[in-house]
């Protein structure tokens, strides 16, 4: 990897400024809303982006990151965190039950518990790596068939068997529906985390994440606003 000493002063002044843009909005919308800025949890989405692309992020002071896959995310991960303590790492999306051990060796948060055999199947691996990591409940909240995520009427259930099971559910997750305006599907998850008692929200990508803070985010997942494009997959 490139270590944060070598990197030229452009990639680190950029990505310094990138990062400053992301969190004055996040600023801006918390303010909207009564709320600090501070206690909104920015995690850079790193996925597709190498060693690299990410340690000027490092660099400029960001700590929180998060990967959509297991194995990508164990190819370049342990290396950075060697480098640099204090890095928390996310899981957002899908997760396969039989890459749940790997899951929780890595990360620190999971934001995918979506279905019971994923509650079962992380509860093995916590147990068995003696390791206790939180899971936000992805929600379905388009109802979008194509999509993961437990549907709205399963939520609770879900909340129930992940608490029997010993798992931390410390809020709801949700990605609304392409293309449409995010903002009810946002509103519709804070009213769903409020009658289940859960505080936490993690919602609110690059194009909506100060309407998502607005609407009560602690957790926004960036990437493109941060790093720039991906390439196409
Ligand atoms: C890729 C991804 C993001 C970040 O998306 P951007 O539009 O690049 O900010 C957020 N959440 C999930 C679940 C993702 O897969």
């Amino acid at each position: 990897m490139t270590a944060p000493s070598q990197l030229s002063d452009t990639e680190s002044s950029e990505a310094a400024g990138r990062l400053a843009k992301v969190r004055e909005g996040i600023g801006r919308a918390a303010a909207l809303a009564g709320r600090k800025g501070d206690d909104v949890t920015l995690i850079a989405i790193s996925k597709t982006h190498d060693a690299a692309a990410i340690a000027p992020l490092i660099a400029a002071g960001h700590r929180a990151f998060g990967e959509n896959r297991v194995q990508e995310a164990q190819g370049k991960w342990p290396q950075l965190r060697e480098a640099t303590p204090g890095i928390e790492l996310h899981l957002v999306g899908q997760l396969q039950s039989n890459k749940a051990a790997d899951a929780v060796a890595l990360f620190d948060v999971i934001h995918g518990l979506d279905r019971p055999s994923l509650v079962t199947a992380l509860a093995k691996a916590m147990n068995a790596a003696d390791r206790r990591i939180p899971c936000f409940i992805q929600v379905n909240i388009g109802a979008e068939e194509q999509k993961g995520g437990c549907a709205i009427a399963d939520v609770p259930a879900l909340l129930a068997q992940a608490r029997d099971a010993g798992i931390e559910v410390p809020g709801l997750m949700c990605v609304p529906p392409a293309d449409l305006e995010p903002a009810p599907y946002f509103a519709l998850l804070a009213k769903m985390a409020r009658d289940n008692g859960l505080t936490g929200l993690s919602m609110g990508m690059s194009g909506d994440y100060e309407t998502a803070v607005m609407l009560g985010a602690t957790h926004v997942r960036v990437g493109t606003a941060l790093f720039g494009g991906r390439p196409p997959l």
